[in-house]
C-alpha cells in the first residue's frame, strides 16, 4: 500500500473590486459572500478561506459590517482565514515602485491588525509581473510569490526561483492553470471523487511527484456550503487521495523555505505562453495613467519630502488618505482602464483627490519656507536631491520704468529673466452717479475680494473743483495683512452723502506686473530666494535662440521640416523626422490592440502651420499645427476603417529651455474618430534591436519579439514609466506609456480609442478577456494632451545622463511668494544624495525618524552619499522595520549600492 497522495485545496475568491460593475455594486455581493464565509468557518474548524492576497475585500466588508471585526480577527488568528499581504491586487507596471511599496505596507498593517498577515506574495491575476517584485518581497521579509500570467514557456514546473535584477530572489509558485484550476473539480460535487484523478493528471506535468495545489475559487465566486462534508466523504471513501482544505499561507508554509534546485527566471514576467497577458491595458484610457503619475509624483516627490524637511507637524493622516486613494486606484481593473466607464470615472475622482491633498501639502510646505522670505521676494524650492537649477515663471510687481528685470539671489548674484507677459494695471475705470457707488461696492466687494484680487488700499478723493474719485489698489495677496473693509464702505457712504448728485470716478488698479522666467539654482531638496531688481548688463549664459522654424540652446537644436516633423540634433547625433503622428484602426478592446484586417494608416498631414511663440533667451517655443483626415471609425464588418472622414486638428508645442539637452513636446489632438490607435514616432540615431525602459525601480532591457502561445498575437508593445531609450534616443516620459521598438524608430501610443471592455471577435486574441460591455468613454473623444521630451544622445543610456535628464524633466521647481517681514531672503540645503544612477523614491517622517528610500538604477552599482542634518542612521526593511545602525559621520552617510538595489534608511 502506498501512502495516499495529498491534494491541497485552497478555497478563495478572486475579488475584482471594480471592473464590469462599479465598486459599490460589486460590494453588495461581497458582503453576502463574506457573511457566509464567516458562518462556514465558525461552523467548522476544518474550513479555511484565503482572501485573495489583498485586504481590500475584508476592509470593504468591515466598512459595512464593523461589528464583524472580532469574528474576522478570531478566525484569522486561528488560521482559518488568510489576509493580505497587499492592500490591493495592483497592476505592477502602471504605477510607481513606491506605490507598490505603500500597497504592501498598508495591506500588511491592516492584516496584522485583523489577526495576522499571510506572508505570501500572492499575485494571481496581474497582467504580467515587474522585474523587481522578488526584491520588494524579499526586502519585506517575504520568501514566496504565487503567480500566473506572464510566466514564460521556459518554466515548465509548478515552482521556480524568481530572481530580481539585483540578484535577490523568491520561491515562486506557478499557477500554470490559473487561480481557478480546482473549480472544475467541484463543479459537479457528486462526482468529486472521479474528478480528483483527472485533476491530478492535468496538473502532473507541472507537479510531477510534488503534491498538487488546487485553487478552488474564481472571480467573485464563493465556496460550496457543503465543501467540508464533501471532502470528508471523499477522503473517507478511498485511500488514493487525501484532499486537504487549507489557506494558501498554510500550503506555502509546508514548502521548502528556499528555491534551491528549481528552474530560475531573472527579471520581469511578460509572456503570453500559457495565459493571456492583456498588454493593451497599457494604452487604454491613457488619461488614467497620466492622473496616476501626477498623484504619485506629487505625493512621493513633493508633499512628503517637502513636508518632512520644511513643514510643521507631520500631516500623516492626510498622507495616509491620499496614498489610500492612489493604492485603491492601482487595482488591476482600475488604473488599467479595463472596466466600464463608471469605474474609470471613480478612478479619476480618487486620483484627483490624492492629487489635491498632495498639492495642498506641497503648497503648505512651500508657504512655510516662504514665511522666512520677505514680501516682494520669492522662495524657490528644489524637489531633487541634487543641487540644480530650473525655470520658474513668476508674476511679479515691477515698477513701470524698469527696462528689464534681473532676479537677485541671496548672495547678490543676478539671474537674467525672460519676460513672457505683462499684466494690465488698470482693472476697472468707470464714472457713475455717486448715489450708485455704495450699491456697486456692495455687489462687487466680498470681504476684501474685488474682481478676483484683494484690496490692498484705497483713497476717497474729493477735490475743490468738484472732481470726485474712489481709487482702490488691489493685489494677488493681502498686503498689508489686515485691512478694514468696513471703514472703506463707511468712508464712501459718508463722501457720497455729502454730494449725492455728483459724478464719481471708480478706479481699480493693480500694481504693474510682469510675468518673468528665470533659471534659478537651488540647493538639494532645499530652497533659495530671489528678488526682482533692475537688470544690469546682460550675462554670458548659454541662451536659447529661435527662428520662425527652429530653436537652439547650444545643447540641442530643433528644426521643423515641411511636413511638421522635427529634426532634433544634440549629444553628437541627429534625429530626422521626429514627432511623426501615425493613426491606424483598432478593432480590439481595452485588453488587446487588434488592427482590422484591412487597416489604413494615416501619417501625412493635410496642412502644416508653424509659428514661433517664444524666442528665448531662457525658453524658446514653436507651435506646430498639423491637421489630418482620419477615418471616422470602423466599417460595419470591423474588417476595415470607415470611408467617412473626420478632421483631426493637432498642435505640437516644441519647447527648448536653457541648459537642457532635450526638446520638450506637448502634443494636443482633437480626437473625433473612434476605434483607432494614434502613435508618435521618433527615429533612432542608429539601428537597435534592444530597448531600455524605466519603471518600478528598474530599467528593463527588452528585445523586439514577445512570447505568445496561449491565444494572443504576441505584440512587442511594452510599458515604460520614467523613460524609454534605444539606439541613441531617449524619450523622457510624463507617465506610464506604451512603446514599441520598430525598425529604426520608437513609437509611443498617444491614444488607443476602443469602445468595449472585451470584444469576442478581437482579431488579436482567441478567447474573451471579460464581458462585451460598451465603454464609450474609452474612445477618448475631444481634446487629448500628451507630454514627453526627446533626448538625443551618443553611447548607452546609462552613460548619457538619461536619468538625470528625466529627473529634471519630470520635476519642476516650486515657487512661493515671500510672506515674511525680515529684510533678507536666505538659502538652505535639505538633504543631498550623490551617486550616478541613484534615484529618490521616498522621503518621509516615520516615528521621529526621516526615512529615505533610494534605488540604484544603474547596471554597475553606485557609491551613494547622503548628506544632511542628521547624526544617526540605521537601515530599515521595506516595511520600515529598523535594522542595523549605519555609520553616519557628522551628517554624511556613505551607502554603497549594488546594481538595481533598493535601500531604505532611517536618519535622525
Ligand atoms: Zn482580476
Amino acid at each position: 500500500m502506498t501512502a495516499p497522495r495529498t491534494v491541497h485545496l485552497v478555497p478563495h475568491t478572486h475579488w475584482d473590486r471594480e471592473w464590469y460593475q462599479p465598486f459599490q455594486r460589486f460590494r453588495i455581493g461581497l458582503v453576502d459572500l463574506v457573511d457566509r464565509v464567516l458562518d462556514l468557518a465558525e461552523a467548522d474548524p476544518a474550513f479555511a478561506f484565503t482572501f485573495d492576497g489583498q485586504t481590500a475585500a475584508i476592509e470593504d466588508y468591515l466598512e459595512v459590517r464593523p461589528e464583524a471585526e472580532a469574528r474576522v480577527r478570531r478566525l484569522t488568528e486561528r488560521g482559518q482565514l488568510a489576509l493580505g499581504p497587499w492592500r490591493i491586487l495592483a497592476d505592477e507596471f502602471l504605477v510607481s515602485g513606491e506605490t507598490l511599496v505603500r500597497n504592501l505596507e498598508s495591506g500588511w498593517r491592516r492584516a496584522e491588525a485583523l489577526g495576522g498577515v499571510m506572508p505570501v506574495g500572492y499575485l494571481p491575476d496581474e497582467f504580467g509581473h515587474a522585474a523587481q517584485l522578488p526584491q520588494l518581497l524579499r526586502r519585506a521579509g517575504i520568501g514566496h510569490a504565487v503567480v500566473w500570467r506572464g510566466v514564460p514557456a521556459a518554466i515548465g514546473h509548478h515552482a521556480f526561483e524568481w530572481v530580481a535584477p539585483d540578484g535577490s530572489s523568491v520561491r515562486a509558485e506557478y499557477l500554470a492553470a490559473g487561480y481557478g484550476n480546482a473549480l472544475p473539480l467541484l463543479a459537479l460535487p457528486e462526482r468529486l471523487a472521479d474528478r480528483v484523478e483527472a485533476f491530478d493528471e492535468l496538473m502532473r506535468p507541472f507537479f510531477g511527484a510534488d503534491e498538487p495545489l488546487g485553487m478552488y475559487g474564481s472571480d467573485h465566486t464563493e465556496p460550496l456550503p457543503s465543501l467540508v462534508e464533501l471532502v470528508a466523504a471523499v477522503n473517507g471513501a478511498q485511500d488514493r487521495w487525501r484532499l486537504r482544505i487549507e489557506t494558501l499561507g498554510a500550503y506555502v508554509a509546508g514548502l521548502p523555505p528556499d528555491a534551491g534546485g528549481l528552474p530560475r527566471w531573472r527579471g520581469e514576467l511578460r509572456s503570453g505562453a500559457r495565459a493571456n497577458l492583456l498588454p493593451g491595458v497599457v494604452s487604454a484610457r491613457v488619461e488614467l495613467k497620466a492622473a496616476c503619475a501626477r498623484a504619485e509624483r506629487l505625493l512621493e516627490r513633493y508633499a512628503e519630502p517637502l513636508q518632512a524637511l520644511w513643514g510643521g507637524a507631520w500631516p500623516g493622516r492626510f498622507l495616509d488618505l491620499a496614498w489610500a486613494k492612489v493604492v485603491e486606484s492601482s487595482g488591476h481593473d482600475s488604473v488599467t482602464g479595463c472596466g466600464v466607464d463608471a469605474v474609470a470615472d471613480q478612478v479619476r475622482a480618487r486620483l484627483a483627490e490624492a492629487e489635491q491633498i498632495a498639492a495642498a501639502l506641497r503648497d503648505r510646505a512651500a508657504a512655510a519656507v516662504a514665511a522666512q522670505v520677505p514680501h516682494g521676494s520669492t522662495a524657490v524650492l528644489n524637489p531633487s536631491p541634487q543641487p540644480r537649477s530650473g525655470l520658474v515663471e513668476l508674476d511679479l510687481p515691477v515698477p513701470g520704468d524698469w527696462a528689464a528685470v534681473d532676479l537677485e539671489l541671496p548672495g547678490g548674484a543676478r539671474l537674467p529673466t525672460q519676460e513672457t507677459g505683462r499684466g494690465s494695471d488698470v482693472v476697472m475705470a468707470r464714472t457713475l452717479p455717486g448715489a450708485d457707488l455704495p450699491g456697486l461696492l456692495r455687489r462687487c466687494l466680498h470681504g476684501r475680494e474685488l474682481f478676483g484680487a484683494l484690496v490692498d488700499g484705497y483713497a476717497v478723493l474729493a477735490s475743490e473743483d468738484g472732481a470726485r474719485r474712489l481709487q482702490i489698489t488691489v493685489g494677488a495677496r493681502p498686503d498689508p495683512a489686515a485691512l478694514d473693509v468696513g471703514e472703506l464702505h463707511l468712508a464712501v457712504a459718508a463722501a457720497v452723502a455729502a454730494a449725492p448728485e455728483a459724478a464719481w470716478e471708480l478706479r481699480v488698479e493693480a500694481a504693474p506686473k510682469r510675468r518673468l522666467l528665470a533659471d534659478v539654482p537651488v540647493p538639494a531638496l532645499g530652497w533659495t530666494s530671489v528678488r526682482p531688481v533692475p537688470a544690469g548688463p546682460a550675462g554670458g549664459r548659454e541662451a536659447v535662440r529661435a527662428g520662425e522654424r527652429w530653436l537652439d540652446n547650444g545643447l540641442v537644436r530643433v528644426q521643423v521640416a515641411g511636413d511638421g516633423t522635427l529634426r532634433i540634433a544634440g549629444g553628437g547625433v541627429e534625429l530626422a523626422g521626429a514627432g511623426r503622428l501615425v493613426d491606424g484602426g483598432d478593432a480590439g478592446d481595452l485588453y488587446d490592440y487588434g488592427p482590422p484586417a484591412e487597416d489604413e494608416l494615416v501619417g501625412t498631414p493635410e496642412s502644416v502651420a508653424v509659428a514661433c511663440a517664444e524666442r528665448g533667451p531662457l525658453r524658446g517655443r514653436l507651435e506646430v499645427a498639423r491637421a489630418y483626415s482620419w477615418p471616422a471609425g470602423l466599417r460595419g464588418d470591423l474588417a476595415g476603417r470607415a470611408a467617412e472622414r473626420v478632421e483631426a486638428a493637432t498642435s505640437t508645442l516644441v519647447e527648448v529651455r536653457a541648459g537642457e539637452p532635450f526638446a520638450r513636446l506637448t502634443v494636443a489632438v482633437d480626437n473625433r474618430a473612434t476605434d483607432h490607435r494614434l502613435r508618435l514616432h521618433v527615429p533612432l540615431a542608429r539601428a537597435a534591436d534592444r530597448s531600455f525602459a524605466e519603471g518600478q525601480f528598474a530599467v528593463t532591457e527588452r528585445g523586439r519579439r514577445a512570447e505568445g502561445g496561449h491565444g494572443e498575437v504576441p505584440l512587442p508593445t511594452y510599458p515604460a514609466r520614467g523613460f524609454v531609450a534605444a539606439g541613441g534616443v531617449a524619450l523622457l516620459l510624463d507617465h506610464v506609456t506604451e512603446y514599441e521598438l520598430l525598425d529604426g524608430e520608437l513609437a509611443v501610443t498617444l491614444l488607443r480609442a476602443v469602445g468595449q471592455i472585451s470584444r469576442n471577435a478581437n482579431p488579436y486574441r482567441e478567447e474573451p478577456a471579460g464581458p462585451e460591455a460598451p465603454t464609450p468613454g474609452a474612445q477618448g473623444l475631444g481634446w487629448r494632451e500628451f507630454r514627453l521630451a526627446v533626448l538625443p544622445h551618443a553611447g548607452a543610456w546609462e552613460e548619457a545622463g538619461v536619468l538625470a535628464a528625466a529627473e529634471r524633466y519630470q520635476h519642476e521647481l516650486v515657487a512661493a511668494p515671500g510672506s515674511g517681514s525680515g529684510p533678507a531672503g536666505g538659502e538652505q540645503r535639505g538633504l543631498e544624495v550623490d551617486g550616478e544612477g541613484v534615484v529618490l523614491s521616498s522621503l518621509r517622517r516615520r516615528d521621529g525618524w526621516l526615512e529615505l528610500r533610494l534605488a540604484c538604477e544603474h547596471p554597475a552599482g553606485a557609491a551613494a552619499t547622503v548628506t544632511g542634518p542628521f547624526g544617526r542612521a540605521r537601515s530599515a526593511d521595506l516595511l520600515g522595520r529598523p535594522g542595523a545602525d549605519l555609520p553616519a559621520d557628522r551628517g554624511v552617510l556613505r551607502l554603497p549600492l549594488g546594481p538595481w538595489e533598493i535601500a531604505t534608511v532611517q536618519l535622525a
